[in-house]
Protein backbone atom coordinates (compact mmCIF):
# COMPACT_ATOMS: atom_id res chain seq x y z
CA UNK A 1 0.00 0.00 0.00
CA UNK A 2 0.94 3.38 -0.60
CA UNK A 3 1.80 4.88 3.09
CA UNK A 4 1.44 8.61 2.05
CA UNK A 5 4.09 8.76 -0.54
CA UNK A 6 4.21 10.18 -4.06
CA UNK A 7 3.74 7.77 -6.62
CA UNK A 8 6.71 8.49 -9.18
CA UNK A 9 5.88 6.52 -12.16
CA UNK A 10 8.73 5.91 -14.29
CA UNK A 11 8.61 7.33 -18.15
CA UNK A 12 6.71 5.04 -20.16
CA UNK A 13 5.49 6.65 -23.11
CA UNK A 14 8.18 8.45 -25.91
CA UNK A 15 11.19 7.28 -24.58
CA UNK A 16 11.60 4.32 -27.21
CA UNK A 17 15.61 5.55 -27.60
CA UNK A 18 15.67 4.93 -23.78
CA UNK A 19 16.09 0.81 -23.40
CA UNK A 20 15.53 1.42 -19.33
CA UNK A 21 12.56 2.59 -19.74
CA UNK A 22 11.30 -0.77 -21.43
CA UNK A 23 12.37 -2.71 -18.40
CA UNK A 24 10.45 -2.82 -15.56
CA UNK A 25 10.97 -4.64 -12.09
CA UNK A 26 8.84 -4.96 -9.61
CA UNK A 27 10.09 -7.22 -6.38
CA UNK A 28 6.98 -8.96 -4.91
CA UNK A 29 7.58 -9.91 -1.00
CA UNK A 30 5.28 -12.80 0.13
CA UNK A 31 3.81 -13.85 3.23
CA UNK A 32 5.65 -15.78 5.90
CA UNK A 33 4.54 -19.60 5.85
CA UNK A 34 3.13 -21.73 8.62
CA UNK A 35 6.59 -23.62 8.86
CA UNK A 36 8.19 -19.77 9.16
CA UNK A 37 5.73 -18.62 11.70
CA UNK A 38 6.52 -21.60 13.99
CA UNK A 39 10.19 -20.92 13.57
CA UNK A 40 9.71 -17.19 14.51
CA UNK A 41 12.12 -16.16 12.10
CA UNK A 42 13.23 -12.93 11.77
CA UNK A 43 12.04 -10.70 9.24
CA UNK A 44 14.99 -9.54 6.61
CA UNK A 45 12.46 -7.57 4.71
CA UNK A 46 11.13 -4.35 5.24
CA UNK A 47 8.69 -3.20 2.84
CA UNK A 48 9.26 0.84 3.34
CA UNK A 49 6.66 2.05 0.43
CA UNK A 50 5.56 1.10 -3.21
CA UNK A 51 8.66 1.64 -4.21
CA UNK A 52 11.77 0.85 -1.54
CA UNK A 53 12.43 -1.81 0.61
CA UNK A 54 15.68 -2.31 3.11
CA UNK A 55 16.71 -6.07 2.62
CA UNK A 56 18.54 -6.56 6.36
CA UNK A 57 17.14 -3.39 8.80
CA UNK A 58 18.68 -2.54 11.33
CA UNK A 59 15.93 -1.49 12.90
CA UNK A 60 12.90 -3.80 14.05
CA UNK A 61 10.45 -4.06 11.06
CA UNK A 62 6.84 -2.53 11.41
CA UNK A 63 4.27 -4.67 13.08
CA UNK A 64 4.19 -7.95 11.06
CA UNK A 65 0.93 -9.63 10.52
CA UNK A 66 -0.15 -13.32 9.85
CA UNK A 67 -3.26 -14.00 9.15
CA UNK A 68 -4.45 -10.67 10.22
CA UNK A 69 -2.87 -11.09 13.92
CA UNK A 70 0.24 -9.13 14.66
CA UNK A 71 3.39 -11.27 14.96
CA UNK A 72 5.86 -10.29 17.93
CA UNK A 73 9.81 -10.20 16.17
CA UNK A 74 11.56 -11.41 19.26
CA UNK A 75 15.24 -12.20 17.33
CA UNK A 76 15.55 -8.93 15.94
CA UNK A 77 18.63 -8.00 18.18
CA UNK A 78 21.00 -10.90 16.60
CA UNK A 79 20.90 -8.81 13.20
CA UNK A 80 23.87 -8.57 10.61
CA UNK A 81 22.31 -5.20 9.60
CA UNK A 82 23.33 -5.01 5.51
CA UNK A 83 20.61 -2.34 6.11
CA UNK A 84 20.62 -1.99 2.28
CA UNK A 85 17.84 -0.08 0.91
CA UNK A 86 16.43 -0.37 -2.91
CA UNK A 87 14.32 1.10 -4.87
CA UNK A 88 12.72 -0.89 -7.78
CA UNK A 89 9.54 0.59 -10.42
CA UNK A 90 6.93 -1.13 -7.26
CA UNK A 91 7.83 -3.46 -4.62
CA UNK A 92 4.65 -5.30 -3.66
CA UNK A 93 4.41 -6.15 0.09
CA UNK A 94 2.86 -9.26 1.88
CA UNK A 95 -0.95 -7.99 1.61
CA UNK A 96 -0.75 -7.08 -2.28
CA UNK A 97 -2.74 -10.02 -4.25
CA UNK A 98 -2.43 -10.89 -7.94
CA UNK A 99 -4.43 -8.92 -8.88
CA UNK A 100 -2.19 -5.86 -7.19
CA UNK A 101 0.61 -7.36 -9.18
CA UNK A 102 -0.84 -7.62 -12.57
CA UNK A 103 -1.84 -4.04 -12.22
CA UNK A 104 1.66 -2.99 -11.85
CA UNK A 105 3.34 -5.26 -14.15
CA UNK A 106 1.47 -6.85 -17.21
CA UNK A 107 -1.92 -4.44 -17.51
CA UNK A 108 0.30 -2.15 -19.12
CA UNK A 109 1.96 -3.92 -21.47
CA UNK A 110 -0.71 -5.09 -23.47
CA UNK A 111 -0.70 -1.44 -25.16
CA UNK A 112 2.66 -2.28 -26.58
CA UNK A 113 1.44 -5.91 -28.05
CA UNK A 114 -1.34 -3.92 -29.68
CA UNK A 115 0.97 -1.80 -31.24
CA UNK A 116 2.92 -4.21 -32.46
CA UNK A 117 5.59 -5.27 -30.07
CA UNK A 118 6.65 -8.56 -28.58
CA UNK A 119 6.54 -8.42 -25.08
CA UNK A 120 7.98 -10.48 -22.09
CA UNK A 121 7.01 -10.85 -18.33
CA UNK A 122 9.56 -13.16 -16.10
CA UNK A 123 8.98 -14.21 -12.57
CA UNK A 124 12.36 -14.81 -11.18
CA UNK A 125 13.25 -16.06 -7.68
CA UNK A 126 14.68 -19.14 -5.04
CA UNK A 127 12.10 -22.19 -4.81
CA UNK A 128 9.41 -20.84 -2.40
CA UNK A 129 9.39 -17.44 -3.03
CA UNK A 130 6.23 -17.66 -4.52
CA UNK A 131 7.17 -17.65 -8.09
CA UNK A 132 4.04 -20.02 -9.45
CA UNK A 133 1.82 -18.68 -7.17
CA UNK A 134 2.32 -14.57 -8.89
CA UNK A 135 2.10 -16.59 -12.24
CA UNK A 136 -0.42 -19.43 -11.75
CA UNK A 137 -2.24 -19.32 -8.94
CA UNK A 138 -4.84 -20.69 -7.69
CA UNK A 139 -8.75 -20.89 -8.05
CA UNK A 140 -9.02 -18.21 -5.38
CA UNK A 141 -6.68 -15.90 -6.42
CA UNK A 142 -5.54 -16.55 -10.13
CA UNK A 143 -2.48 -15.53 -11.38
CA UNK A 144 -1.04 -13.19 -13.75
CA UNK A 145 -1.30 -15.34 -16.72
CA UNK A 146 -4.64 -15.57 -16.16
CA UNK A 147 -5.33 -12.27 -15.65
CA UNK A 148 -3.54 -11.17 -18.07
CA UNK A 149 -5.29 -13.41 -20.92
CA UNK A 150 -8.50 -11.92 -19.54
CA UNK A 151 -7.31 -8.55 -20.15
CA UNK A 152 -5.94 -9.05 -23.43
CA UNK A 153 -9.43 -10.65 -24.48
CA UNK A 154 -11.36 -7.64 -23.14
CA UNK A 155 -8.57 -5.26 -24.87
CA UNK A 156 -8.82 -6.96 -28.28
CA UNK A 157 -12.69 -6.00 -28.26
CA UNK A 158 -11.96 -2.59 -28.69
CA UNK A 159 -10.02 -3.42 -31.42
CA UNK A 160 -12.42 -5.32 -33.11
CA UNK A 161 -13.66 -2.41 -35.65
CA UNK A 162 -11.22 -2.75 -37.73
CA UNK A 163 -9.06 -6.14 -36.75
CA UNK A 164 -9.62 -8.93 -36.59
CA UNK A 165 -8.03 -11.68 -33.91
CA UNK A 166 -6.56 -15.00 -33.92
CA UNK A 167 -4.86 -15.94 -30.20
CA UNK A 168 -3.25 -18.85 -29.89
CA UNK A 169 -0.99 -20.09 -27.57
CA UNK A 170 1.58 -22.39 -26.38
CA UNK A 171 3.09 -23.74 -23.46
CA UNK A 172 6.84 -24.56 -23.11
CA UNK A 173 9.69 -26.31 -20.90
CA UNK A 174 13.38 -25.45 -21.04
CA UNK A 175 14.83 -27.94 -19.15
CA UNK A 176 18.84 -28.57 -19.31
CA UNK A 177 18.92 -26.74 -22.08
CA UNK A 178 16.89 -28.72 -24.19
CA UNK A 179 12.67 -27.05 -25.41
CA UNK A 180 10.19 -29.41 -24.99
CA UNK A 181 6.68 -29.20 -25.62
CA UNK A 182 4.43 -28.85 -22.37
CA UNK A 183 1.23 -29.43 -24.13
CA UNK A 184 2.19 -32.73 -25.74
CA UNK A 185 2.75 -36.05 -23.47
CA UNK A 186 5.72 -37.29 -25.25
CA UNK A 187 9.11 -35.56 -24.52
CA UNK A 188 11.47 -34.99 -27.34
CA UNK A 189 13.58 -31.82 -27.47
CA UNK A 190 12.37 -29.73 -29.87
CA UNK A 191 14.95 -27.30 -32.39
CA UNK A 192 14.94 -23.65 -32.09
CA UNK A 193 14.49 -22.19 -35.91
CA UNK A 194 13.94 -18.52 -36.68
CA UNK A 195 11.14 -17.39 -38.88
CA UNK A 196 10.76 -13.85 -40.75
CA UNK A 197 7.28 -13.41 -40.32
CA UNK A 198 7.02 -15.34 -36.54
CA UNK A 199 10.61 -14.74 -35.30
CA UNK A 200 12.12 -17.54 -33.04
CA UNK A 201 9.83 -20.54 -33.89
CA UNK A 202 10.05 -23.55 -31.89
CA UNK A 203 9.96 -26.90 -34.86
CA UNK A 204 6.72 -28.92 -34.45
CA UNK A 205 5.43 -26.82 -31.31
CA UNK A 206 1.49 -27.04 -30.64
CA UNK A 207 -0.07 -23.97 -30.86
CA UNK A 208 -3.22 -23.92 -29.11
CA UNK A 209 -6.02 -21.81 -30.47
CA UNK A 210 -8.24 -20.35 -27.40
CA UNK A 211 -10.97 -17.89 -27.44
CA UNK A 212 -11.66 -17.21 -23.70
CA UNK A 213 -9.13 -16.86 -20.59
CA UNK A 214 -11.17 -19.84 -19.30
CA UNK A 215 -10.00 -22.50 -21.75
CA UNK A 216 -6.48 -21.39 -20.72
CA UNK A 217 -6.66 -22.65 -17.11
CA UNK A 218 -7.52 -26.68 -18.35
CA UNK A 219 -4.47 -26.07 -20.59
CA UNK A 220 -2.01 -24.70 -18.08
CA UNK A 221 -2.81 -26.96 -15.52
CA UNK A 222 -2.28 -30.06 -18.01
CA UNK A 223 0.85 -28.48 -19.16
CA UNK A 224 1.98 -28.47 -15.78
CA UNK A 225 1.70 -32.08 -14.89
CA UNK A 226 4.26 -32.44 -17.66
CA UNK A 227 6.82 -29.88 -16.45
CA UNK A 228 9.89 -31.62 -14.84
CA UNK A 229 10.10 -32.03 -11.21
CA UNK A 230 12.37 -33.96 -8.72
CA UNK A 231 12.37 -33.91 -5.50
CA UNK A 232 15.82 -31.59 -4.25
CA UNK A 233 17.02 -31.33 -0.63
CA UNK A 234 15.92 -27.60 -0.53
CA UNK A 235 12.29 -28.78 -1.57
CA UNK A 236 10.70 -31.59 -2.36
CA UNK A 237 8.36 -29.80 -5.21
CA UNK A 238 10.87 -27.52 -6.19
CA UNK A 239 10.98 -26.88 -10.09
CA UNK A 240 14.15 -27.02 -11.68
CA UNK A 241 13.18 -25.65 -15.50
CA UNK A 242 11.74 -22.96 -16.93
CA UNK A 243 8.15 -22.65 -17.96
CA UNK A 244 7.87 -20.95 -20.89
CA UNK A 245 4.23 -19.31 -21.87
CA UNK A 246 3.87 -18.24 -25.19
CA UNK A 247 0.73 -15.96 -26.77
CA UNK A 248 1.07 -15.32 -30.67
CA UNK A 249 -1.84 -12.51 -31.54
CA UNK A 250 -2.71 -12.28 -35.33
CA UNK A 251 -3.72 -9.17 -36.44
CA UNK A 252 -4.94 -9.30 -39.47
CA UNK A 253 -6.50 -5.44 -39.98
CA UNK A 254 -9.44 -4.92 -42.39
CA UNK A 255 -9.08 -2.38 -44.01
CA UNK A 256 -5.57 -3.11 -45.69
CA UNK A 257 -5.93 -6.98 -45.09
CA UNK A 258 -2.03 -6.80 -43.47
CA UNK A 259 -1.07 -9.33 -40.73
CA UNK A 260 0.56 -8.42 -37.99
CA UNK A 261 1.64 -11.33 -35.58
CA UNK A 262 2.96 -9.94 -32.10
CA UNK A 263 4.23 -12.29 -29.17
CA UNK A 264 3.42 -11.94 -25.60
CA UNK A 265 5.99 -14.65 -23.03
CA UNK A 266 5.36 -15.06 -19.67
CA UNK A 267 8.35 -16.99 -18.36
CA UNK A 268 8.06 -18.89 -14.76
CA UNK A 269 12.11 -19.63 -14.38
CA UNK A 270 13.71 -21.86 -12.43
CA UNK A 271 14.40 -21.82 -8.69
CA UNK A 272 17.53 -19.40 -8.09
CA UNK A 273 19.09 -20.82 -5.79
CA UNK A 274 22.90 -22.14 -5.94
CA UNK A 275 23.34 -25.76 -7.26
CA UNK A 276 25.68 -25.88 -4.00
CA UNK A 277 23.13 -24.82 -1.65
CA UNK A 278 20.36 -27.85 -2.73
CA UNK A 279 23.27 -30.23 -2.17
CA UNK A 280 22.83 -31.81 -5.11
CA UNK A 281 25.49 -34.39 -7.15
CA UNK A 282 25.75 -35.93 -10.92
CA UNK A 283 22.28 -35.43 -12.75
CA UNK A 284 20.85 -33.27 -10.80
CA UNK A 285 24.41 -30.61 -10.67
CA UNK A 286 24.10 -30.60 -14.14
CA UNK A 287 20.64 -29.43 -14.17
CA UNK A 288 22.15 -26.53 -11.65
CA UNK A 289 24.75 -25.90 -13.85
CA UNK A 290 22.49 -25.49 -17.02
CA UNK A 291 19.61 -23.46 -14.76
CA UNK A 292 22.07 -21.52 -13.31
CA UNK A 293 23.75 -20.69 -17.45
CA UNK A 294 20.23 -19.77 -18.44
CA UNK A 295 19.51 -17.52 -15.69
CA UNK A 296 22.94 -15.55 -15.79
CA UNK A 297 22.73 -14.88 -19.48
CA UNK A 298 18.98 -13.69 -19.01
CA UNK A 299 20.64 -11.25 -16.70
CA UNK A 300 23.28 -10.77 -19.12
CA UNK A 301 21.13 -9.81 -21.41
CA UNK A 302 18.62 -7.88 -19.66
CA UNK A 303 21.94 -5.84 -18.27
CA UNK A 304 23.33 -5.07 -21.38
CA UNK A 305 20.10 -3.83 -22.69
CA UNK A 306 19.33 -2.01 -19.92
CA UNK A 307 22.50 -0.25 -20.57
CA UNK A 308 22.32 0.60 -23.86
CA UNK A 309 24.78 -1.96 -25.10
CA UNK A 310 24.52 -2.73 -28.73
CA UNK A 311 25.62 -6.91 -28.96
CA UNK A 312 23.23 -8.65 -26.61
CA UNK A 313 24.50 -12.02 -25.82
CA UNK A 314 21.64 -14.00 -26.70
CA UNK A 315 23.07 -17.26 -28.39
CA UNK A 316 24.32 -18.01 -24.64
CA UNK A 317 21.89 -19.93 -23.83
CA UNK A 318 18.31 -21.74 -24.74
CA UNK A 319 16.05 -19.55 -23.08
CA UNK A 320 17.77 -16.46 -24.47
CA UNK A 321 17.56 -18.09 -27.72
CA UNK A 322 14.13 -19.21 -27.51
CA UNK A 323 13.27 -15.12 -26.49
CA UNK A 324 15.45 -13.00 -28.70
CA UNK A 325 12.62 -11.52 -30.55
CA UNK A 326 10.74 -10.44 -26.96
CA UNK A 327 13.70 -8.94 -25.71
CA UNK A 328 15.34 -5.25 -26.29
CA UNK A 329 13.89 -2.70 -28.93
CA UNK A 330 10.78 -1.72 -28.70
CA UNK A 331 9.86 -5.02 -26.88
CA UNK A 332 8.61 -4.73 -23.52
CA UNK A 333 10.17 -6.41 -20.28
CA UNK A 334 8.90 -7.19 -17.02
CA UNK A 335 10.70 -8.66 -14.66
CA UNK A 336 8.90 -9.53 -11.39
CA UNK A 337 11.71 -10.99 -8.44
CA UNK A 338 9.83 -12.68 -5.39
CA UNK A 339 11.35 -13.12 -2.42
CA UNK A 340 10.62 -14.44 0.81
CA UNK A 341 10.72 -12.27 4.00
CA UNK A 342 11.90 -14.68 6.29
CA UNK A 343 15.73 -15.10 7.65
CA UNK A 344 15.25 -18.73 6.54
CA UNK A 345 15.94 -17.13 2.82
CA UNK A 346 18.54 -14.71 3.46
CA UNK A 347 21.39 -15.59 0.86
CA UNK A 348 18.83 -16.42 -1.37
CA UNK A 349 16.47 -12.88 -0.95
CA UNK A 350 19.98 -10.91 -0.97
CA UNK A 351 20.87 -12.69 -4.28
CA UNK A 352 17.44 -11.86 -6.00
CA UNK A 353 17.66 -8.63 -4.96
CA UNK A 354 21.15 -8.35 -6.13
CA UNK A 355 19.57 -9.47 -9.40
CA UNK A 356 16.58 -7.49 -9.37
CA UNK A 357 19.02 -4.46 -9.27
CA UNK A 358 20.87 -5.32 -12.02
CA UNK A 359 18.14 -5.39 -14.16
CA UNK A 360 16.53 -2.19 -12.48
CA UNK A 361 17.76 1.01 -14.02
CA UNK A 362 14.87 2.93 -12.19
CA UNK A 363 17.57 5.98 -11.65
CA UNK A 364 17.25 6.73 -15.45
CA UNK A 365 13.58 7.03 -15.40
CA UNK A 366 12.46 8.31 -11.68
CA UNK A 367 15.03 11.64 -12.62
CA UNK A 368 13.07 12.86 -15.29
CA UNK A 369 10.06 13.34 -13.08
CA UNK A 370 11.77 14.53 -10.22
CA UNK A 371 11.96 17.67 -12.21
CA UNK A 372 7.86 18.21 -11.22
CA UNK A 373 9.16 18.69 -7.86
CA UNK A 374 7.38 16.97 -5.00
CA UNK A 375 9.35 17.84 -1.60
CA UNK A 376 9.24 14.09 -0.65
CA UNK A 377 10.99 13.04 -3.82
CA UNK A 378 14.72 14.69 -2.18
CA UNK A 379 14.44 11.22 0.09
CA UNK A 380 14.50 9.16 -3.55
CA UNK A 381 17.24 11.25 -4.42
CA UNK A 382 19.65 10.57 -2.01
CA UNK A 383 18.14 6.71 -1.93
CA UNK A 384 19.18 6.51 -5.88
CA UNK A 385 22.35 7.94 -5.72
CA UNK A 386 23.34 5.52 -3.12
CA UNK A 387 22.11 2.57 -4.70
CA UNK A 388 23.67 3.95 -8.40
CA UNK A 389 27.10 3.55 -5.84
CA UNK A 390 25.79 0.07 -4.48
CA UNK A 391 24.60 -1.41 -7.98
CA UNK A 392 28.36 -1.04 -9.31
CA UNK A 393 30.07 -2.72 -6.70
CA UNK A 394 27.52 -5.50 -7.09
P1 LIG B 1 8.04 -21.06 -6.38
O1 LIG B 1 7.23 -21.29 -7.61
O2 LIG B 1 8.84 -19.79 -6.43
O3 LIG B 1 8.90 -22.23 -6.03
P2 LIG B 1 5.48 -21.09 -5.08
O4 LIG B 1 4.77 -20.11 -5.92
O5 LIG B 1 5.19 -22.53 -5.35
O6 LIG B 1 7.06 -20.86 -5.14
O7 LIG B 1 5.20 -20.71 -3.57
C1 LIG B 1 5.58 -21.53 -2.48
C2 LIG B 1 4.40 -21.64 -1.51
O8 LIG B 1 4.08 -20.36 -0.97
C3 LIG B 1 3.14 -22.13 -2.18
O9 LIG B 1 2.46 -22.99 -1.28
C4 LIG B 1 2.34 -20.89 -2.43
O10 LIG B 1 0.96 -21.13 -2.46
C5 LIG B 1 2.74 -19.99 -1.27
N1 LIG B 1 2.74 -18.58 -1.65
C6 LIG B 1 3.63 -17.97 -2.45
N2 LIG B 1 3.37 -16.66 -2.59
C7 LIG B 1 2.26 -16.42 -1.86
C8 LIG B 1 1.48 -15.25 -1.59
N3 LIG B 1 1.78 -14.05 -2.11
N4 LIG B 1 0.40 -15.38 -0.79
C9 LIG B 1 0.09 -16.58 -0.24
N5 LIG B 1 0.77 -17.71 -0.47
C10 LIG B 1 1.85 -17.65 -1.25
MG1 LIG C 1 7.30 -22.92 -8.92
Amino acid sequence: ANRGLPAIAPSKSGSTQNMAANIRVVVRVRPLNEKEMELNNRIVVDVVDDKMLVFDPKEEVRPFFYQGVQQPNKNFLKRANKELKFVFDNVCGQSATNKDVFELTTKDILASLMEGYNCSVFVYGATGAGKTFTMIGNNEHPGITYLTMEHLFYTINSFEKDREFDIGVSYIEVYNENVYDLLKPSRTPLQLREDSKYGVMVAGLTLNSIKTARELLNMLENGNKNRTQHPTDANAESSRSHAVFQVYVKMRYKTSSQLRIVKLSMIDLAGSERASATGCVGERFKEGANINKSLLSLGNCINRLADGGSYIPYRDSKLTRLLKDSLGGNCKTVMIANVSPSSVSYEDTYNTLKYAARANKIQLSIKKNIVDGDMRMSQYVKVIEELKKKVKEL
